[in-house]
């Protein structure tokens, strides 16, 4: 996109700018001028087309017409290539157009002139065939004109930044000289180390050899060894490749060039393979040292592939060769970031070059405890927090999203003028990244939630009584609109599952209809809410049947449309497509019965839980298990009771201690929920 901006490219400016002739902004004037003729011309041709063509009437029938005020204007015409004169008359109200050639005389004129009608003499040629197409292919040849010329214009630039490049690349001191747009990162700013790495042991054992080479290259080079020259690194964004490259620079002390892969792909024919070269050449410069590619895949992409251009591909085999040209070790190591591996030409891969591939997943949940623990580190936590909790609820969360989550905890914890931040602030920050921000000013009738509180109370009792099977707690139930969602019921694993059995996924789905099902027994009807619990449990109910092989009625076959070229491919006949549907709509229709079946069995939960939702906003995960055990209001409202008071000390104790270091500030002013 912005690559297109001409004016961005170092080289696109001065040389144009100079040469004699018409500036560039001129000839855009003409180009637009030109343009907007020619739109001018189409627009005009179409309104005039819209007029039907003329029938041809008797002499004695036109001037009747004339005279009875059918006809208001006349011209008179004259074919050019036959000289025959006629007349044509108009009515621009009712659309209507006759013509005779049977021309007596003038008193037509008169006769007009008495019927208060205008008329005009006037030499005009009838619209013959040829006329007609001429017009009509005007605006377009205009059109078709300017573009020509708009095209011829781009050539010469890209022509003049040929040279440009030419005499940078060659001479290599030119003054034209192709900036590599890589920024350096120096050794002294460079403050990451491996410590700041966390739960990805495994990936920086892989990459501590290369610390050492960059350390002691000449150790290597005396051995005779193959130096590592390429590390790929591959997975889901924001789990710690960029952090993991530059800690290895920080570790070994030596520059750190980063440069994205879409910074080589430039409209220009040969500005990219320029760029890769002028990027080695300074690196050579400064090695030993790291250069880092993000998102290598938008210049690796694999070639011949219906997505890669010529371009492209010179870019990527200049690179290629400026590796194979690593004999001399000149110490450099590269390291490239991707999150598709697959799509990567092999020719990257082959040794000598990214010959390292080192993947770093999502974290699990001892690798999300070590991440939160590193970003703990340089902010006050109260002891009382939880680490291992909140990666118990951050399942799908990378790194980046959970250093994210500290922060937002911090913030909120500052909004609130506290000292430290406590379990609260973390809470309030996993809801935020997860469902969105809180909607406070949004106003709900009593209804609305009334109907938000049994579709959340539904999916909260299925969960709670399927929660062996599915190996969860159903941590907590609230009603206050987030940007997300009007409600929700989060639910936390035991521990990562890592596979689901079939009435594992059945229970899912369970889960994922048990709003609705409330819905329609509360109700007698059901809301727009449940349209993401259905779209969930759809998917959840086809990759049973199309991916998992787990339905009765089918084979274990992959039933998947395949991803060609061209588009999505079918599989399979249509009878075995009918099935499959059928197999999909069962396992739904199931789930939904035993969704209702397990509200109607627990009712009396279910409405305890609405009430408590509706009177609380949030319950917790001990709230939630009191009303399921006990069933008992009363014993629910000592339990909030108790804890508000205990909060209330708690804040209490903190606002005495700030109360000495910070005397004029107001204590506490949003803490809007004490919770
Ligand atoms: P990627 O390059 O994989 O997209 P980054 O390295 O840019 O991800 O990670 C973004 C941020 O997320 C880092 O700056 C860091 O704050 C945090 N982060 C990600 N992974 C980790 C990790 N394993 N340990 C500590 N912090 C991490
Ligand atoms: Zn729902």
């Amino acid at each position: 996109m912005s690559d297109n901006a001409p004016e961005q490219n170092p080289v696109a400016n001065p040389p144009s700018q100079t040469k004699p002739g018409m500036s560039a902004k001129k000839k855009w004037v003409i180009g637009g001028v030109l343009a907007a003729a020619g739109l001018a011309g189409a627009f005009y041709w179409a309104s005039r087309n819209e007029l039907p063509p003329p029938s041809e009437v008797t002499y004695t029938q036109f001037k009747s017409l004339i005279e009875n005020k059918v006809i208001t204007s006349f011209n008179e015409v004259t074919d050019p290539t036959t000289g025959q004169t006629s007349y044509l008359g108009e009515n621009h109200a009712s659309k209507l157009r006759v013509i005779t050639h049977d021309v007596k005389n003038k008193e037509l004129v008169s006769a007009i002139e008495a019927a208060g009608g205008s008329a005009r003499a006037a030499r005009v040629a009838p619209p013959s065939q040829w006329g007609g197409f001429a017009l009509m292919f005007l605006p377009v040849a205009l059109l078709i004109g300017a573009m020509v010329y708009m095209q011829r214009r781009q050539e010469k630039r890209q022509e003049e930044m040929m040279a440009g490049i030419t005499a940078g690349a060659g001479t290599d001191r030119g003054s034209k000289h192709i900036a590599s747009k890589a920024k350096l990162l120096n050794p002294e700013d460079n403050k990451t180390k491996f410590k700041d790495v966390a739960g990805i042991e495994q990936a920086l054992d892989e990459v501590k050899e290369v610390v050492d080479f960059l350390k002691k290259p000449e150790k290597y080079a005396a051995m005779g060894a193959r130096i590592p020259r390429g590390v790929l690194l591959s997975g889901p964004p924001g789990n710690g490749k960029t952090l993991l490259a530059k800690a290895v620079a920080g570790e070994a002390g030596v520059p750190f060039y980063t440069i994205s892969g879409s910074d080589f792909t430039e409209m220009f024919v040969g500005v990219g393979p320029a760029r890769v070269r002028s990027m080695f050449e300074e690196a050579r410069k400064n090695s030993p040292c790291i250069i880092f590619i993000d998102e290598i895949d938008a210049m690796g992409r694999a070639r011949g592939n219906f997505n890669s251009n010529s371009e492209q591909e010179n870019t990527l085999i200049q690179m290629l060769a400026e590796m194979d040209g690593f004999e001399n070790n000149p110490g450099i190591v590269l390291m490239a970031a991707t999150n598709r591996p697959d799509i990567l030409d092999p020719a990257i891969m082959r040794p000598g070059r990214f010959d390292r591939q080192v993947h770093i997943p999502l974290p699990d949940v001892m690798a999300r405890f070590k991440i939160l623990k590193v970003h703990a580190r340089n902010k006050p936590m109260d002891m009382k927090i939880d680490l291992l909790h909140t990666a118990r609820a951050t399942p799908h969360f990378s790194g980046a999203d959970l250093g994210n989550l500290l922060n937002e905890a911090a913030l909120f914890a500052t909004r609130r003028n506290a000292r430290m931040i406590q379990m609260s602030d973390m809470n309030k920050a996993m809801d935020k990244i997860m469902f969105g921000t809180e909607r406070k000013n949004l106003i709900m009738t009593q209804q609305e939630r009334r109907e938000t509180a049994e579709h959340e109370a539904g999916h909260a009792l299925c969960a709670y009584l399927m929660r062996n099977l599915l190996q969860l707690k159903v941590n907590k139930l609230t009603v206050m609109p987030r940007s997300k969602s009007l409600g929700l019921v989060h639910i936390v694993n035991d521990k990562d599952i890592l596979s689901y059995n079939r009435e594992q996924l059945k229970g899912l789905i369970v889960f994922s209809l048990g709003g609705r099902a409330a819905e329609i027994i509360c109700q007698g009807q059901m809301t727009t809410g449940g349209s993401q619990d259905i779209e969930s449990a759809t998917q959840k109910a086809r990759d049973m049947v199309t991916r998992f092989g787990m339905s009765d009625n089918l084979p274990p076959r992959n039933f998947v449309p395949q991803q060609t070229g061209t588009g999505l491919s079918p599989t399979m006949s249509e009878e075995t497509a009918r099935r499959v549907d059928e197999e999909i709509g069962k396992i739904l229709s199931e789930a939904d019965q035993t969704a209702q079946q397990l509200i109607n069995e627990h009712r009396v939960e279910l409405d305890l839980l609405t009430e408590a939702a509706m009177m609380y906003e949030t319950l917790e995960k001990e709230d939630i298990e009191c009303l399921m055990v006990y069933k008992d209001m009363e014993r629910l409202k000592k339990i909030r009771t108790e804890r508000d008071e205990e909060l209330q000390r708690m804040i209490g104790r903190e606002a005495s201690a700030v109360a000495v270091t910070r005397p004029q500030q107001t204590m506490f002013p949003n803490l809007d929920h004490p919770l």
